[in-house]
Order: C-alpha cells, then sequence, then structure tokens
C-alpha cells in the first residue's frame, strides 16, 4: 500500500554524490529516492559543506537559528540538483566550510569544535520537529550515525514544543565512530542537565554523540540484521552492548541496498564496457584495461583480485597481507584503492614495488576507478574483522567479481561460500571464512583459486550473484513500515 502523507526529515553529515568518506554516504544518497518510491514525503538536512551549498537550487533563507553557545546562523532551504531531493542545509561557514575531510584536519586530527559542528546539525533537526518550517514539519527525524545522533535526544527534552509528536529514527552504520567529547563541552550542547547522566548520553564520563542516539530514539536499526544481534555482545559492543541490549525490543537490523542507478555493469558509464550476467565478454575486457591501466601483466587467466577500502585496522587487510605471497604463488594477481593508516599504505606499497607485474596499490580516494576494479576483477576482497553491512561485497556480486569475506556482520547477510554443498544447492556466490587468521583466510583464497580452475562453474556462480537482487525496494519497505509503527 502507498503511503503518501508520511513526512520524514533524512538527518546525515554526508550524501553522495556530493560528499563521502565511505558506506554512509552512499546509503545517504540512495534512501532518497527509494522511499519515495514507497510514496514517503522525505527530505534531507545537511550540513552546509561546500559541494552542498554548491548543489542547492531555489535556496531561500528558512530563517535564523540560535545555536545553545551563542552563535546564528541560517537554515537553507532549496533541492539538490543533482539528487532531485528537498533539502535543508545548515549556512555556517565558520563550522563547515573548510578544505578537506569533513571531520579532521590537514594532520588527521578531528576537529576541536566537532561536537558543535555536529550538534548543531541535531539542533536543526529538532527544530524542524518544532516547526521551524511553517509549510512542512517532518512526522519522523531519521538520524544517521553520531555526526546526527543528537537530533533524537533534542526531540526527546522538545515534546512539549512539538504540535504533534515527532518520533525518532537512528541508523548505526558503525558502533566504533562514536562521536565521543570532554565534559566540559556539555554546557555547550543545550541538553538539561539531566541528560548528563548513566540514563542519557554520559559514557564513562565523556558525552557521547552515539550514545545519545542510542539512549534516546524512538527505534534504532543497524544496517544488516546479523551486526543488529553482534552489537549487542561485549566483543563487538564497543562499551554500548549493556544499553544495546536493554533497548533490543526498539533495536532491528535492515540490510542496506545497492543503488542499481550507480551500481549496474551494464549501463555503468565509469566502466570501458558493459556487460551483464547473460552476456559477459564485456567482463573479460574490463579485465583486461584494468590489468594494462595498472602495468599488471596482461594474462586472461591468471585470476585477479581486488581491495577497495578504507585502509583500516577493522578491514582486515594485514590477512591479504600475510596471503600474498600464496596468491602470488598461485598466479594471483592483486590491485588495491584505497586510502588510510600509514602502516598499511606503507606495507601494501612496499608489495605492488615488489611484485609490479602482479600487484598494483592505488592510494587515494577514487570513485571511478573503484567501478573499473568492481568491473575488472574476478574477485573482491573484504576480509573484515567486523562490518556493520558493507557495500563492496554487493558491489562485487553485481559485478561478477566474487566477495571473499570473513562470515561477520552483513558479509555473513549477503555472501555464500563456495563448499560443495552450496555449489550444488545453486546457493553459493563467494567464499566465506570464519576465524579472523590468515590461516583460515589463506584456505578461503585456496577455495577461490579451486573454483576459477574449473571455468564452467565460475561462471555458472558469478552468473547467480550479479542476478542477485540487493536492491532497496524490501528495505525501503521495512523502513516505511517502521516509520508507521513508530507513529502509531
Ligand atoms: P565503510 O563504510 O566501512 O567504509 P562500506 O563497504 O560500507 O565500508 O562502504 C565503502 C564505500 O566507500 C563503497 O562505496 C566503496 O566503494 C567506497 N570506497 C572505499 N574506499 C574507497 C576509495 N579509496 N576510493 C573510492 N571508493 C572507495
Amino acid at each position: 500500500m502507498r503511503d503518501k502523507t508520511m513526512k520524514v526529515l533524512q538527518v546525515s553529515a554526508e550524501i553522495f554524490p556530493l560528499l563521502k568518506t565511505g558506506g554512509l554516504a552512499d546509503i545517504a544518497g540512495a534512501l532518497p529516492a527509494a522511499m519515495s518510491a514507497t510514496g514517503c514525503d522525505l527530505r534531507v538536512l545537511l550540513p552546509g559543506f561546500a559541494t552542498i551549498l554548491q548543489d542547492l537550487q531555489d535556496a531561500v533563507v528558512l530563517g535564523q537559528v540560535a545555536t545553545p553557545w551563542g552563535e546564528r546562523f541560517s537554515v537553507r532551504h532549496g533541492r539538490l540538483a543533482s539528487l532531485g531531493v528537498a533539502a535543508y542545509v545548515i549556512d555556517a561557514p565558520g563550522l563547515y566550510l573548510r578544505p578537506g575531510s569533513p571531520y579532521e584536519d590537514a594532520h588527521r586530527q578531528p576537529y576541536a569544535d566537532n561536537h558543535r559542528r555536529f550538534a548543531l546539525l541535531g539542533w536543526v533537526a529538532a527544530l524542524l520537529g518544532q516547526g521551524l518550517d511553517a509549510q512542512w514539519t517532518p512526522q519522523v527525524v531519521h538520524a544517521h550515525d553520531w555526526h546526527a545522533a543528537l537530533a533524537p535526544a533534542y526531540l526527546a527534552f522538545s515534546r512539549e514544543r512539538q504540535r504533534q509528536r515527532v518520533a525518532s529514527v537512528y541508523t548505526v552504520h558503525n558502533l566504533a565512530y562514536q562521536g565521543v567529547f570532554a565534559p566540559q563541552h556539555f554546557h555547550e550542547l543545550g541538553l538539561p542537565d539531566a541528560a548528563f547522566s548513566i540514563n542519557g548520553l554520559e559514557f564513562h564520563g565523556n558525552i557521547s554523540f552515539m550514545k545519545a542516539g542510542l539512549f534516546y530514539a524512538d527505534r534504532i536499526t543497524t544496517v544488516s540484521p546479523t551486526y543488529a544481534q553482534e552489537i549487542q555482545t561485549p566483543e563487538q559492543g564497543c562499551g554500548l552492548d549493556g544499553l544495546l541490549r536493554t533497548r533490543r525490543s526498539a533495536l532491528c537490523g535492515i540490510l542496506n541496498g545497492v543503488d542499481a542507478a550507480v551500481w549496474n555493469p551494464a549501463c555503468d558509464k565509469l566502466l570501458p564496457f558493459a556487460y551483464d550476467a547473460h552476456s559477459n565478454a564485456g567482463k573479460a575486457r574490463c579485465k583486461a584495461a584494468l590489468q594494462a591501466e595498472m602495468s599488471l601483466a596482461a594474462q586472461p587467466r591468471a585470476p585477479l583480485f581486488g581491495v577497495v577500502s578504507r585502509l583500516t585496522e577493522q578491514k582486515g587487510l594485514h590477512l591479504v597481507l600475510a596471503g600474498i605471497d600464496e596468491l602470488l604463488a598461485r598466479g594471483g594477481q592483486l590491485v588495491v584503492l584505497g586510502s588510510g593508516e600509514g602502516w598499511l599504505e606503507a606495507a601494501l606499497r612496499e608489495q605492488a614495488l615488489k611484485h609490479p607485474q602482479s600487484v598494483a596499490v592505488r592510494l587515494g580516494y577514487d570513485e571511478a576507478l573503484a567501478h573499473r576494479i568492481f568491473g575488472g576483477t574476478d574477485v573482491t576482497l573484504v576480509p573484515s574483522r567486523f562490518e556493520p553491512c558493507g557495500l563492496t561485497q554487493m558491489y562485487g556480486l553485481s559485478y561478477g567479481s566474487l566477495p571473499l569475506v570473513r562470515r561477520v556482520g552483513g558479509l555473513a547477510d549477503t555472501v555464500v561460500d563456495s563448499t560443495l554443498e552450496d555449489l550444488a544447492a545453486q546457493r553459493a556466490n563467494g567464499f566465506v571464512f570464519e576465524e579472523f587468521t590468515a590461516d583460515a583466510f589463506t584456505r578461503a583464497l585456496r577455495r577461490a583459486f579451486a573454483l576459477y580452475a574449473r571455468p564452467d562453474e565460475w561462471a555458472e556462480v558469478a552468473k547467480r550473484a550479479m542476478q542477485q537482487d540487493f536492491g532497496w525496494k524490501a528495505s525501503a519497505q521495512k523502513f516505511l513500515a517502521l516509520y508507521r509503527q513508530v507513529t502509531g
């Protein structure tokens, strides 16, 4: 049933294609279209980073907003040209117009005023809930990750100023990034003293934006069902598993989707050649083009492994380094695109220098090259220690680059190992290992080589992977059902 009236304000720090540091942006960029296809009236609220302000069309100033710490900024309302979605943007140049990363300075240190920069995002969300735009008030504020996590807290403390109760949904994209700040900043946030308590956003004497979202939101979602379970355990709860267990009746996992308008090898303008599940000659040509681009040996039958990732401890790339000798000894090639921790960048670069015909590493962020890597590789490696959902394994599936993953979080929800029984049952779509060890990773690598040596079976698994539906439709329906529930 279509619901034409559900009004939702989506609040996030990033949105693809305007500002992206990871999966959060892909989701924030895909949800508006997916939700409006269900009949939802969804608008977005974003900080006024340069690329976002530049994309805002037909903007009017809604009004001046006083921050809790005494500054005043204006909020603009218009339409994001690149997404065709109605948007509210906080025009606060002193807070948001800085070169480089949205969160860190040139020395990779978090900005000292991040608590203000992102409190303001939640603050304005709550003001919109109280009628800041006389023409449009949301029924649900849907906040994403710690940057937006004060929105549920501000809403909870402003109920008497809401014309009708505005519900809050908080989505955790990664529990490990919490937005923790020193307690002396609490008075800048405009929350009552009662909020700085164990039953509130106080976390070991500090302020935790993440905890505010988890404590005050009416409903909490994670980006995969398995992750919703995992974060209730001490191993993956990042110190918040106790709170998450007490809130488990409000918590559920809704799997991220793949935006087929952006990630589809049949019509991906960033690929040199198109292909699909039925005609994959283009895939072989994409592989040859990638080998040439990365100066790898032109070997059509060398299994080509790819990594597109932030280079952080979470992503388990030291396992790839540990398995690299075996990968090369078996005749494989590796291409890596990523940026992050210095030691990982150095170790990867060293491998590329040592094996220029077989290992290529590009350090940095390159959206177009990411597409060419999914298009040109045979296997996408995602050996994460933990993974809230993971998008690259789903992009790998869509592009016939079979994912090799650890059985954790969203990876466990999306990839089925190529065991004999799952091959026979026509369920296998990749390679999965359990233990977070080099040995387990290397054994999964061997399974990939074994299957690659059987081209017909490989082609069958790749075809199945490409035909799987990871579109947003099902997940958007789940969000709509949640919005309905939470608005009674
Ligand atoms: P996370 O959000 O933890 O970084 P996800 O797998 O959910 O991991 O999403 C990562 C997103 O960022 C994907 O769209 C992936 O293609 C992209 N990505 C990661 N690193 C790079 C890079 N160096 N260049 C281009 N895209 C990248």
